[in-house]
């Protein structure tokens, strides 16, 4: 039984994690502090302004304020921008609650992928909290569509991305990726993939002071038919496993794993956040299943903690 794979326990981490680095879009340092915290919380963003105000800012697809470069999550005209690549992460390895103190409205965009993410907290490791975990499972399909590109969800025994890109310049072009699920599979597969760009399209936002904090560093350039680069890609199909990557973060915007399948056609974060909206506002297309619907599902399995977690098995 699929479902079993994601029962058991909710987490937090096991001590706290710093992350220092530069935000992508204002080009600013950027810093994190992820703090433990207690069942039920979920993931919990904070950011103080100038003046000493301080707003709690839950990571959750009803508080995303703005996608279109990135995710931004937003209470009170303070927001959190490019937190896809550490939700990605959270949500791969199994870590249900946590504490993220923000410094300045970026997540540090790092090498421009999640790895810098699961080493830091596959090294701080997990706690396994009392309370039962919960999962999202999807009862019914729910599409969003814009032109030819869609976003869809649907009933599925897994946890399954299906993902297709659909460029016109020919150094990307159409390439599709699909991924299972795994804390594994993740850090192996998805975690490395690098964001990825078009110099032409960096040059014009440069020039109204967005990507400020790009560079060689933290993205794959594509301009003058190639990647631009000195070491090249790091998988043949890096650009559709890193929108891959964006929906898995994205997604974890649910406030929880979800039993389903997920498919993109040309999506991004802006149909990602939609196709979450859209399956939220329907009552009859998902519903959210504690572990003790899911231990009555598996049959007679009992969850020991931390045994059922698929998100962390090597932690
Ligand atoms: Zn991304």
């Amino acid at each position: 039984m699929q479902l079993k794979k994601f029962g058991g326990y909710q987490t937090t981490l096991a001590r706290e994690i710093r992350f220092d680095g530069v935000g992508v879009h204002a080009g600013k340092p950027a810093s994190l502090l992820l703090r433990p915290a207690s069942a039920d919380r979920g993931i919990v963003f904070r950011r103080t302004d100038e003046t000493g105000r301080e707003v709690e800012i839950p990571a959750r697809f009803d508080y995303v304020v703005a996608t279109d470069l990135c995710t931004v999550l937003g209470v009170d005209g303070l927001s959190v921008a490019t937190v896809e690549h550490l939700m990605a992460a959270l949500l791969a390895l199994g870590v249900d609650n946590v504490d993220i103190e923000v410094e300045g409205p970026e997540v540090p965009i790092l090498d421009g992928c999640s790895v810098t993410f699961v080493d830091g907290i596959q090294e701080a490791g997990l706690t396994v909290l009392a309370s039962p975990r919960k999962v999202l499972r999807i009862l019914k399909t729910v599409r969003v569509e814009q032109g030819d590109a869609f976003a869809e969800l649907s009933p599925f025994e897994g946890c399954r991305y299906d993902v297709t890109i659909d460029f016109t310049d020919p150094v990307i072009g159409r390439q599709s990726y699909v991924f299972d699920l795994s804390a594994h599979g993740f850090r192996t597969e998805l975690a490395r993939a690098r964001t990825f760009g078009f110099m032409s399209d960096v040059e014009k936002l440069w020039k109204i002071g967005f990507a400020l904090g790009s560079s060689l560093e933290n993205s794959v350039a594509v301009g003058e038919g190639r990647v631009m680069n000195p070491e090249g890609l790091r998988f043949p199909d890096e650009f559709a496993r890193h929108k891959t990557l964006d929906a898995v973060g994205d997604l974890a915007l649910a406030g929880a794993p979800f039993v389903g399948r997920y498919r993109s056609y040309k999506g991004g974060h802006r149909m990602n956040v939609a196709v979450l909206k859209a399956l939220f506002a329907d009552h009859a297309a998902y519903e959210f299943v504690s572990k003790s619907a899911v231990r009555r599902e598996a049959g007679s399995a009992v969850m020991v903690a931390g045994s059922g977690l698929a998100a962390a098995p090597d932690i």
